[in-house]
C-alpha cells in the first residue's frame, strides 16, 4: 500500500496463534449534488449522513455555487441543509435526503420560478455506467423552488430576538423589533423613545413595503407573517437605533427576505433595502441620467464636476497605457542607437504626460468629492456612519457611498454607478444601489466574508 494511501479498514489484532480477526470492510458511495441556479449564487450548505451533521459544519456552514461532491458508506442517507437554516443553531429543515444503496448518486436540484408545488424529496431518473470507474452511477433530479427557499429560510422567534441585538439597544427598539416576530397587523412600526438625559422624546415611523418576488414564487406567503420574520433582528435594531439616534422620524423598508432575487443577503434574511430616509429619497441616478432623475440629491454642477472627473478617468488610464508600452520599448533588445534615443524621448514624454493626467484627475476627483459632499444630507451622512460602526452591520451600499466590508480599515467609496464591463449583462453593484441602501447583517454563521 502506498504510504500516503488511506486504508481501507483498521482493525484489533491480537498474539494468538491462528486466531481470526473480523475485518469489515464498508463498500463507500460517491454521492454528488449539483445546483442549476436561475442566477449566479453561493448558497450556505451543511451535510448530515445517516440524520447526524458531519463536523466539518459544526461551526458554520460551507458556500456552494454548484456541486457538493461526497463520499458515503453504503446504505447511508445524505440530507442538506440550507441558506439560513443552516445556521449551526437552526438545522430544523434537512431536505433533498437520498438513501445510497450500492451506486454512486448524482442529483441536479434546479431552481425554477413560479408558484411551483414541487417536494424536495430527489425523483429516481436513469442509471448510466461511469466509463473511468465501472460504476453504475444513480441519476436524481429535484426541484428548487420558493416554497423551499421559505422552507430552509429560518423564521426567527420573538424569544430569539434579545441575544441577536447589537448592544445599547433601547428598551423601547428591542419591543419594536420583537413585535415583528409576534406578527404585526399592519406593514408599519412606531417607537416612541422617551427623554434620555438632554436628549427630548423621539418618534420613529418606520413603514414596510411588500416585494413583488416572494408573491410570485411561493404559493401561499404574507410579508407580516412570512416575510419579515425571515430576517435577522439585528438589521432591523441597526436601522432604527441609527435612525433614532440622529432624529430621524420616518424609513421606508422596500426589501427584506425574498427567495429569488438578487443576493444571497436577501435570500438568507441578512439584507435589508431601504428608499426615504426621513424626507430624503435614496436616490443619486441624476447624477449619470440627468434632469430626467432630478432630486436635490445632485446638484447640476456635480452632474458636470463627476463629467469631468470621468473625462480625467479616462485620459489618465490612456497616458498610462501609453507609459507602460513606452518603458517596454526603451527596453526591447537590439535597437540602434538611433532608435534607443528614440525610445528614450518617447518613454519621458509618456512620463511627462502621465505626471499631468494623474494630477488633473485628482484635482477633478476633489473638486467632485467637495460638491458631492455639500449637498448630501447631513441626516444621511449621520445615519450611515452609525450604520457602519454598527456591530450588527457588515455591509452598506447606498447611491453616495458603498463599503463591501466595514468590519476592514478601508474607507466606504464613493458609488459611481459604473456599469459592468462591456459583454456583461445586467447591473453592477454600484448601479443596483443608485436608487436605495442597503445594509446586510453581519451574521458569520450564515454567511462568511
Ligand atoms: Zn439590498
Amino acid at each position: 500500500m502506498a504510504k500516503d494511501q488511506k486504508s481501507d479498514f483498521s482493525c484489533l489484532t491480537n498474539d494468538k496463534p491462528n486466531s481470526v480477526v473480523d475485518a469489515p470492510c464498508k463498500k463507500t458511495c460517491k454521492v454528488t449534488y449539483r445546483f442549476v441556479f436561475r442566477t449566479s449564487l453561493s448558497m450556505p450548505y451543511a451535510v448530515a449522513v445517516n440524520g447526524k451533521v458531519l463536523s466539518a459544519f459544526k461551526d458554520r456552514p460551507k458556500r456552494t455555487d454548484d456541486k457538493i461532491p461526497l463520499v458515503v458508506d453504503a446504505g447511508q442517507s445524505v440530507a442538506l441543509y440550507l441558506n439560513s437554516d443552516a445556521h449551526p443553531a437552526y438545522r430544523q429543515h434537512p431536505v433533498y435526503e437520498v438513501m445510497v444503496g450500492d451506486d454512486d448518486v448524482e442529483i441536479v436540484i434546479t431552481e425554477v420560478a413560479g408558484k411551483q408545488t414541487f417536494t424536495d424529496a430527489p425523483e429516481a431518473g436513469k442509471a448510466t455506467k461511469d466509463a473511468s470507474t465501472g460504476r453504475t452511477v444513480q441519476h436524481m433530479t429535484a426541484k428548487l423552488t420558493g416554497d423551499i427557499w421559505m422552507k430552509v429560510s429560518h423564521k426567527y422567534a420573538p424569544s430569539e430576538v434579545e441575544a441577536m441585538l447589537p448592544p445599547q439597544t433601547s428598551p423601547e427598539v428591542t419591543s419594536a423589533v420583537k413585535s415583528i416576530y409576534a406578527g404585526l397587523n399592519t406593514p408599519a412600526l412606531q417607537i416612541h423613545q422617551p427623554p434620555l438625559g438632554e436628549q427630548a422624546a423621539r418618534a420613529l415611523t418606520i413603514k414596510f413595503i411588500d416585494s413583488d418576488n416572494p408573491k410570485q414564487n411561493i404559493t401561499t406567503y404574507n410579508l407580516l407573517k412570512d416575510g419579515l420574520p425571515r430576517v435577522h433582528p439585528g438589521g432591523y435594531a441597526a436601522l432604527f437605533n441609527a435612525a433614532l439616534e440622529h432624529g430621524i422620524e420616518t424609513l421606508r423598508v422596500t426589501s427584506c427576505w425574498r427567495p429569488m432575487l438578487g443576493s444571497i443577503a436577501h435570500r438568507a434574511g441578512l439584507g435589508l433595502d431601504v428608499d426615504y430616509v426621513g424626507t430624503t429619497p435614496m436616490n443619486r441616478q441624476e447624477l449619470r441620467l440627468g434632469k430626467a432623475k432630478d432630486t436635490p440629491n445632485v446638484s447640476d454642477d456635480e452632474v458636470r464636476l463627476f463629467k469631468e472627473y470621468e473625462d480625467a478617468t479616462v485620459a489618465d488610464k490612456k497616458a498610462d497605457a501609453e507609459l507602460v508600452a513606452a518603458t517596454k520599448a526603451a527596453s526591447a533588445p537590439g535597437l540602434s542607437a538611433e532608435q534607443s534615443r528614440q525610445a528614450q524621448q518617447r518613454k519621458t514624454a509618456a512620463e511627462k504626460d502621465k505626471d499631468k493626467t494623474s494630477r488633473t484627475q485628482d484635482k477633478a476627483q476633489g473638486a467632485w468629492d467637495k460638491e458631492r459632499n455639500a449637498n448630501e444630507p447631513p441626516k444621511v451622512r449621520l445615519f450611515r456612519a452609525s450604520l457602519l460602526q454598527c456591530l450588527c452591520v457588515s455591509q452598506l451600499f447606498d447611491p453616495w457611498f458603498m463599503d463591501a466590508n466595514t468590519k476592514d480599515a478601508q474607507e466606504p467609496e464613493p458609488n459611481l454607478q459604473r456599469p459592468l464591463p462591456a459583454g456583461r449583462k445586467g447591473l453592477s453593484n454600484e448601479e443596483l444601489h443608485a436608487h436605495h441602501l442597503h445594509v446586510t447583517v453581519y451574521e458569520p454563521k450564515i454567511l462568511q466574508g
